[in-house]
């Protein structure tokens, strides 16, 4: 059966400031999707409990034009939780998901269809540039080329949650369970070779980043923990190597001892010895505490979110 419909996902928080023009933008890029490609476009915005007006604004799109979906959660749950509802509910044969500040521009979406038409299950927006200047731009470089060292499957280092799935590849991301989620990561592992279309990310249009700087780093550490074990094997590496040098010190200090050369009760031996241990020791608890902590998480088995409403108006035809 050919094709007959596509549902984008955008998470939305506090983003008032913005929403007129992600409306008319996204609403001219539906009409020409529906033209070209004869497609029924289904728009499912995620309210992550946003405390400003977006809720209104979209309800009063929802109420006029039955493309749009709202599912409504209950309080702001993250990012991954928002997206992670809108991938349940979409019905689309394909699904694209993307951030709702347009940093991911909508007049992409054309071009990620195009690709999936021509028979890839997974398409890929890469990003050519990035916004994010200074400090921030530094880090998220530093952050990428980190993850792309550390996990233990090869992933596109460069790409954010931007993307289009097909039906397939979308049920088996579902089959996922993991709460600490990373898009990215996730849909590397489905598979299905994904293609990749290049563009350039633009500042986000109006109103501050709503993810805050902490919710980036854990972000990130969900990135790295929930792909890699090399934390683990790295704590292992280094007490393999502390206690080979301190066997080897230790035969020496005995020989030393043993042939009475230059005895003599140390400090600074010691007190570098501990110190050093010690910090080694507390960074490998934290690190066994990371993985302890998801653990944790996962075996609570609570839902990722909870939706308070679904605002949709019957199809008309
Ligand atoms: N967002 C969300 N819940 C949050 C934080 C952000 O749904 O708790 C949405 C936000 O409205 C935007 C997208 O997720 O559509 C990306 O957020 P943001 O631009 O703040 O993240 P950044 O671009 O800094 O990664
Ligand atoms: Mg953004």
């Amino acid at each position: 059966m050919p094709a007959r419909s596509i549902s984008i996902v955008m998470p939305i928080y506090n983003e008032e400031a913005l929403l007129d023009e992600l409306f008319s933008r996204m609403l001219r890029v539906f009409d020409s999707i529906q033209t070209e490609f004869g497609l029924v476009c289904e728009w499912v915005l995620v309210n992550d409990g946003s405390r400003d007006h977006s809720l209104e604004m979209m309800t009063a799109k929802a109420s006029s034009d039955s493309r749009v979906a709202i599912i409504d959660l209950s309080r702001n749950f993250g990012h991954q939780p928002a997206i992670q509802a809108g991938l349940e509910y979409a019905s689309g044969d394909a699904v694209v998901v993307m951030d709702g500040d347009l940093q991911d521009p909508p007049e992409l979406i054309p071009e990620l269809i195009r690709s999936w038409q021509a028979g890839n299950k997974v398409v890929v927006a890469q990003r050519r540039s990035r916004a994010e200047r200074g400090i921030k731009g530094m880090l998220f470089g530093l952050f990428h080329s980190m993850l792309g060292k550390l996990s233990d499957m090869k992933m596109d280092t460069g790409s954010g949650v931007f993307g289009l799935m097909d039906r397939r590849a979308v049920n088996d991301l579902l089959k996922l369970h993991e709460r600490n989620r990373f898009l990215p990561g996730l849909r590397a592992w489905v598979g299905y070779d994904p293609a990749e279309v290049l563009y350039d990310r633009e500042e986000r249009a109006a109103g501050k980043p709503k993810q805050s700087f902490a919710r980036l780093v854990k972000y990130g550490f969900d990135a790295i923990f929930s792909f890699s074990l090399k934390p683990l094997r790295a704590i292992w590496t280094l007490g393999f190597i502390v206690s080979t040098f301190s066997f080897f010190y230790a035969l020496y200090l005995l020989l030393m001892r043993l042939f009475n050369i230059n005895v003599v009760a140390g400090f600074t031996t010691p007190t570098v010895a501990i110190l050093l241990l010690g910090g080694v020791q507390l960074i490998s608890i934290g690190i066994l505490g990371e993985y302890l902590g998801r653990i944790y998480d996962e075996v609570k088995q609570r839902p990722h979110y909870i939706i308070k409403e679904v605002i949709r108006r019957p199809n008309a035809d």
